[in-house]
């Protein structure tokens, strides 16, 4: 009788998340042999005739309303995978984001934790020096090829073998010799254990001071910190020392970067400071690499994690704070299947951990700078560098009526052939790859575009082809126009490949170094081109948005932007908020060792007001006097928006589509709707796009909408339409 008293006050309905898109999670029933699986433990269950998936515990129940449940398969997790501060998040994710629970869960979990077999998680090593270089130069003096492994180690450690292969093929093999002789070690990939936090030898300045001084007076409870600081005024300092501070007391500390490329530099900068034990998280890691990482920090195993955005969701034993650096950086949105704000995650990750929460930038955004100025967050401001540089000065290069050479003109060309007569180095920044904007006839205007797409086809001129940049399809080079058969069939505009073959043979003595996502595809390619600019030789850098961000070159003194006057004819009201911050991030390249930097803009509009705001004053007068016009017009941040996206391959049926939605939306006085109305690009991968766009003064009645919208929707699409909801959208396109 006692045994069967135990049972029915035992839950037997479990409810469980899983990732389909129909029902946050579904019912069932957990057998009388199976222990209790906790909260947040994956689990496997039966879905449809044959299927078994993985799903996740999100709570037990006494009683289903459905009848006949079908029972549990196994439980894989004896301890919860996910805390209730984790699983808190994803819940209120998915509710914000209007995204099903079960698939907000999955798109978060590691792919390693998404497989219903369980098997224990492969563990792979990365190799780090262990003595100094002194000591290593003497045990090989006669072996050269091993000192050098061990010298690139010295550098650029914790590293794996095979990222080394440009430096000798047969790396792995001289990593295990140079361990046998005790002068390297290996370590669990993504993890390193730090125990020499060096004295960095300064003191801080007055700002910084301030700022960590604010930042500790509010640990252990939920604040948001603006940390805005110009470029090398400190800002990593100030989280490094608040990071020690938390490690002190046992906390743990995650700190998110924008993009991978970012993450090996913050990571370097960090361990070298503290000692414990850290981890790095992004997509570039194995799927077991990154479920060891959660797997550590779940457990406490780990003090610091640095990661890209979807390391918000990891689960932290105890979490002292996030550290969201370059939080304007469009990066943290997915833009893709969940889209979410990994920066206002990490803000409502805060509320949830109660603990602070530090966004950190130069340029902040403006739905972030709108917080400060109204005082929702803490505003801490850095406004001088550390080392008393002068910001960069500014030249406008007006490209109307001037002599060009591959997309830079004469003026230009002098500039560049001056700083690197100086020894010093250049970059050339714009924000388009291949070798010509478009292809054109002279004769008829005939302009080549992607069949699939709307859009132009670029030139790449080693491949001799054409490649539309947005569903990759490539098509021959055309001799004769197709429209009028004239050979007047020429490329317009420059990319990175032309722009880098003009300064090539125009500065032939000097190494031209590319980044951009033909040239620079793989981590070893990075770090080749990286090791060059580093080594400190004069040179030109040619690159793409990938080298906008936090990257440090110290030898740096003149940055030209070419390319930016499509912004002035965009239809997004944020495009000149992101040209600010992309012209700032980039000029703050400049000059942040000795020499004193130099911005040449090259466009059309020197005389822009936006030119003269920004450079004449400085950011923070430029973003409050754009804040003002927003708040005039009601665009975000003062409102609140979504859009709805939509795509088929008949434009009319999916214009009805999305009129039928509009129609069905009640009318509410604090909800405009515009649209349907084409995407900026009407048709992607041969798909029409269009959006219906909502704004609101008030955030509740929006989400009331879609969520009605939603479910009255899900029920109702014979067309089978893909459609999507995108909560404060970042982008249009
Ligand atoms: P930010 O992240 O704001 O661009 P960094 O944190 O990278 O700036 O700092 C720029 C440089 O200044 C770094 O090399 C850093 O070591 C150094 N630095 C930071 N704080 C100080 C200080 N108080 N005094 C001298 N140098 C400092
Ligand atoms: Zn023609
Ligand atoms: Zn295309």
């Amino acid at each position: 009788m006692i045994h069967g008293m135990q049972k029915t006050t035992r839950p037997h309905v479990v409810q469980v998340a899983l990732k389909v898109p129909f029902a946050p999670y579904l019912d069932y029933q957990l057998p009388d042999e199976f222990d209790l699986p906790s909260v947040g433990a994956r689990v496997v269950v039966p879905l449809g005739k044959s299927k078994q998936l993985v799903g996740m515990v999100v709570s037990l129940a006494s009683s289903s309303k459905y009848q006949q449940l079908k029972p549990l398969t196994a439980i894989l997790d004896s301890e919860p995978l996910l805390n209730e501060a984790a699983l808190q998040l994803l819940k209120q994710a998915a509710k914000y984001y209007q995204i099903n629970l079960g698939e907000m869960i999955f798109t978060a979990l590691p792919a390693w934790y998404r497989k219903t077999d369980n098997k224990p998680i492969p563990i792979h090593y990365w190799w780090q020096v262990q003595a100094s270089l002194e000591a290593a130069r003497t045990a090989l003096v006669n072996a050269p090829k091993q000192l050098e492994v061990f010298e690139y180690l010295y550098q650029h450690g914790p590293i794996q073998s095979k990222s080394m292969a440009h430096i000798n093929p047969a790396a792995a093999k001289i990593c295990r010799q140079l361990q046998d002789k005790h002068l390297i070690t290996s370590s669990e990939l993504s993890f390193l254990a730090t125990d020499h936090a060096c004295d960095p030898g300064f003191t801080l300045t007055n700002d910084q001071a301030n700022a960590l001084t604010q930042i500790e007076n509010h640990q252990d409870q939920f604040k948001v910190h603006l940390l805005d600081g110009v470029t090398g005024s400190g800002k990593t300092e100030v989280y490094i020392r608040f990071i020690s501070k938390l490690l002190g007391k046992q906390q743990q500390a995650l700190v998110l970067v924008p993009e991978i490329g970012l993450t090996p530099q913050l990571f370097q900068e960090i361990s070298q400071r503290i000692n414990g034990q850290m981890a790095i998280l992004h997509s570039g890691l194995s799927a077991g690499a990154r479920a060891r990482v959660w797997h550590h920090a779940a457990r406490g195993l780990v003090d610091v994690v640095v990661s890209t955005r979807s390391g918000i969701f990891t689960p932290f034993k105890n979490l002292g704070a996030v550290l969201v650096d370059e939080e304007h950086d469009l990066s943290y949105k997915q833009q893709e299947g969940t889209r979410y704000s990994a920066r206002d995650l990490a803000v409502l990750r805060g509320k949830i951990e109660k603990i602070p929460v530090i966004l950190g930038s130069a340029t902040p955004s403006f739905e972030t700078l709108n917080h400060a100025i109204n005082g929702k967050y803490h505003w801490l401001k850095l406004r001088s560098r550390t080392n008393h540089n002068p910001m960069p000065s500014l030249m406008l290069q007006n490209t109307q009526s001037k002599q060009f050479n591959k997309g830079l003109t004469t003026q230009t060309l002098g500039a560049i052939e001056s700083h690197l007569a100086e020894n010093n180095q250049v970059l050339v920044f714009l924000n388009r790859r291949g070798w010509s904007h478009k292809l054109m006839c002279h004769e008829c205007s005939w302009v080549a575009e992607c069949d699939d797409c709307d859009a132009y086809l670029t030139f790449h001129q080693h491949l001799n082809l054409l490649k539309c940049h947005h569903c990759n399809r490539r098509y021959s080079l055309p001799e004769f126009c197709p429209q009028c058969g004239s050979q007047k069939v020429e490329t317009m505009g420059a990319g990175t490949e032309k722009i880098a073959a003009g300064l090539s043979e125009r500065f032939s003595q000097h190494q031209i170094v590319r980044f951009d996502r033909d040239s620079v595809n793989t981590p070893a390619a990075w770090q080749k081109n990286l090791d060059i600019v580093r080594a400190g030789k004069p040179c030109v850098i040619v690159g793409t948005q990938m080298l906008s961000k936090g990257h440090d070159f110290p030898l740096l003194s003149l940055v030209v932007v070419v390319n930016v006057d499509n912004s002035f004819y965009s239809s997004d009201f944020r495009a000149t908020e992101y040209l600010a911050q992309l012209l700032i991030q980039v000029s703050g390249r400049a000059g942040r060792a000795k020499t004193k930097g130099e911005v040449i803009i090259q466009t059309q509009f020197p005389e822009h007001e936006f030119f003269q705001t920004l450079f004449k004053h400085n950011y923070q007068t430029f973003a409050q006097q754009q804040l003002e016009e927003r708040d005039a017009m009601r665009f975000p941040p003062y409102t609140y928006m979504a859009i709805i996206r939509a795509q088929h391959r008949n434009e009319s049926v999916l214009d009805q589509f999305l009129h039928n939605m509009a129609n069905g939306l009640e009318q509410h006085e604090d909800i405009s709707v515009l649209g349907p109305l084409p995407a900026p690009m009407q048709k992607r991968q041969k798909l029409y796009r269009m959006q219906l766009i909502l704004n609101s003064n008030d955030r509740k009645s929006l989400h009331q909408m879609i969520h009605q919208l939603k479910q009255r929707n899900e029920a109702s699409n014979e067309q089978n339409i893909q459609w999507f909801i995108d909560i404060d959208p970042v982008s249009f396109d």
